[in-house]
């Protein structure tokens, strides 16, 4: 393949810019798929992805297009569109020479636009900017073309407009990528280097490695190594990516390819490694490799407690193809057996629970989430902290820290009042404040990551009507007063409902948690005492007062089988309830602490 007549390009959008129906009719166009075949987004094909809207994990497709009589390879990487998979971007950009830039012309730049944007950017990609949904009634192609030059510093002449839904603008894309995106540099005689950008579960085939090549050649049957791991392998397929996988005898430098060499388990694969040859090795691993961190934790427990090997036995197959998963066995007293996992982020950790109930069709409660803290101890190591139980006793430790992102939000201009006051609440410090136009504000803050997986975005959006996006990345851990705030019914610890929470706000969190428990835990036959604590010191309560009657009291004496279904409508109840100590507690108690409000 000469390399000279090859484009690696990917789409840099903002959610719903149109990333997914614009590369549908790229796809179309080169006749990579046929109508008859098109089914709408077809890059994005699990269901959980397409309901949600969002290209969960990144996968790779390969088109010809005929330019000026000559045939070209344009490979498009597709990068996933949440800042919880952030790393994964970062890996498909560097898989790349250049980038579409897609921006709703009805909508304007947005804050994950200019995340991806920049990194593109850091990466030396070359930009085409793309003005989509020019069809809308709502679209204002000059406005947003003013913004996209302000931003990249673009002649207007080079923004290209389009609409995915009509088709408009697609062929002048294709000849972009072809005319102005440079052809891979590269040297297919030096040692195989070849970087990872993903990995695709396959239940039957093992996982599918996705790369690029930067250097030399990797043919079908040759003995490889993973750099970074240090695993061995055999590369038993190698091919191209097109609708189908293509097996291919070699693949050279500048091009990108799937692997397939027996491998069972997704964590083996680290996107961002290297794969080079075992008997010629090349001397350098590539730049940026990261092993990916997990940023929220929290405990899954079974509802059913008799379903735990159950529940194992599915989150080990989750494993299996979700290489940013981790999770150890953790017991509660209040909720007995489960897992304490650690995710990527909040979007991360829904798709786990949803996969568990969809899937493997478990009903599972999940702990308040937390972020990971670390306790400087008096003996100057570190300790974290991925549960409140971890927590050290405050005799033994010099101070904690936290995680710190710095986020960026853009919003309308009248907005501005509110996102302030609301990222102030939020323990968030302004930065920055720039108008990208007359209407359009971003602002920088740094701010604890612990006050931003809660319900922050949620909040953003209602205090400004949906026009604030948002985007962050992780900075640097900060000293901060943090304490565990622990939960009694009648005087014990409820640990599932502990949590750590800043010193400052524990008094408000503690006392919400008691009003809301109070709502939740039903009325039983003695009073129950609600309360909030630091370490002995109580800090709110409420009581839910005595039943003053029998419930069997109703049923005066005599229709024993109404005697029953009442009793056996109670014992049903009782599935959703947990004990603790001597009082229930219904499942949704131990959600509340994500509702505060
Ligand atoms: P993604 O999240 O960036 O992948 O966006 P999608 O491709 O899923 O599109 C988001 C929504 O915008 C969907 O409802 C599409 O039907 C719609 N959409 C995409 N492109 C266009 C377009 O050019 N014009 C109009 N009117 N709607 C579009
Ligand atoms: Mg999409």
């Amino acid at each position: 393949m000469d390399m000279q007549k090859i484009r690696n390009f990917c789409i840099i959008a903002h959610i719903d810019h149109g990333k997914s129906t614009l590369a549908d009719r790229l796809l179309q166009f080169t006749n990579t798929v046929t109508d008859r075949e098109m089914q709408d987004q077809l890059l994005d094909n699990m269901d959980l992805e397409r309901e949600r809207g969002i290209t969960i994990k990144s996968h790779a497709i390969q088109m010809k297009y005929d330019y000026q009589g000559e045939e070209h390879v344009l490979n498009l990487i597709d990068t996933p569109g949440h800042v919880d998979f952030s790393y994964e971007v970062s890996r498909s950009i560097a898989a790349c020479e250049g980038a579409l830039l897609i921006v709703d012309a009805s909508q304007g730049v947005e804050a994950q636009t200019i995340s991806n944007l920049y990194l593109a950017m850091e990466h030396n990609l070359e930009i085409i900017p793309v003005l989509n949904k020019i069809d809308l009634p709502g679209a204002e192609p000059e406005v947003v073309a003013d913004e996209v030059i302000d931003l990249i510093g673009c002649d207007r002449e080079d923004i290209i407009l389009a609409s995915g839904k009509e088709g408009t603008g697609v062929e002048d894309i294709l000849n972009a990528v072809v005319e102005r995106i440079p052809s891979p540099k590269g040297n297919t005689e030096e040692p195989l280097q070849a970087m990872i950008f993903d990995s695709v579960y396959n239940p039957f085939r093992g996982v599918e490695v996705l790369f690029r090549v930067f250097n030399g050649t990797i043919k079908k049957g040759d003995k490889i190594k993973f750099v970074n791991t240090g695993r061995e392998y055999y590369a038993d397929e190698i091919g191209v990516l097109g609708m189908v996988q293509q097996p291919r005898d070699s693949i050279s430098a500048g091009n990108v390819g799937y692997l397939i060499s027996g491998i069972k388990v997704a964590k083996e694969v680290k996107v961002g490694d290297t794969i080079t040859h075992i008997k010629r090795p090349c001397t350098n691993a590539i730049k940026g490799f990261e092993n990916v961190k997990p940023m929220v934790f929290a405990g899954i427990y079974p509802v059913d407690t008799t379903e735990f090997e159950e529940l194992r036995a599915s989150m080990e197959k989750l494993q299996l193809n979700d290489a940013a998963l981790v999770w150890e066995p953790e017991t509660s007293a209040a909720l007995g057996f489960g897992f304490r996992c650690g995710f990527l982020g909040m979007l991360h950790m829904e798709i786990i629970q949803e996969r568990l109930e969809r899937e493997f069709d478990m009903t599972v409660i999940t702990t308040v989430p937390s972020v990971q803290f670390k306790a400087l101890m008096n003996d100057d190591s570190y300790q974290l902290i991925n549960a409140p139980s971890d927590m050290p006793d405050p005799n033994m430790f010099k101070h904690i820290e936290e995680p710190y992102v710095h986020a960026s939000i853009i919003t309308k201009a009248d907005y501005v009042g509110p996102v302030i006051q609301l990222c102030m609440e939020k323990r968030g410090q302004i930065k920055n404040q720039v108008y990208l136009t007359a209407d359009r504000v971003e602002l920088t803050f740094d701010m604890p990551l612990a006050e931003i997986v809660f319900d922050f975005f949620d909040k953003l959006k209602t205090i400004s009507r949906g026009y604030a996006s948002l985007d962050y990345d992780l900075r640097e851990n900060k000293a901060s007063h943090m304490v565990r705030l622990d939960v009694m019914l009648n005087g014990e610890v409820v640990d599932a409902l502990s949590a750590v929470v800043h010193r400052d706000k524990a008094y408000e969190w503690g006392k919400r948690l008691c009003e809301k428990l109070k709502e939740l835990v039903p009325r039983q036959m003695f009073e129950i005492a609600i309360q909030a604590a630091i370490g002995t010191k109580i800090i709110a309560r409420e009581t839910v007062k005595a039943m003053r009657k029998n419930v069997l009291a109703k049923c005066y004496g005599g229709d024993i089988s109404r005697k029953r279904k009442l009793l056996d409508k109670q014992k049903k109840g009782k599935k959703r309830m947990r004990q603790v100590g001597n009082v229930e507690v219904p499942q949704e108690a131990f959600m509340a602490v994500l509702k505060l409000d």
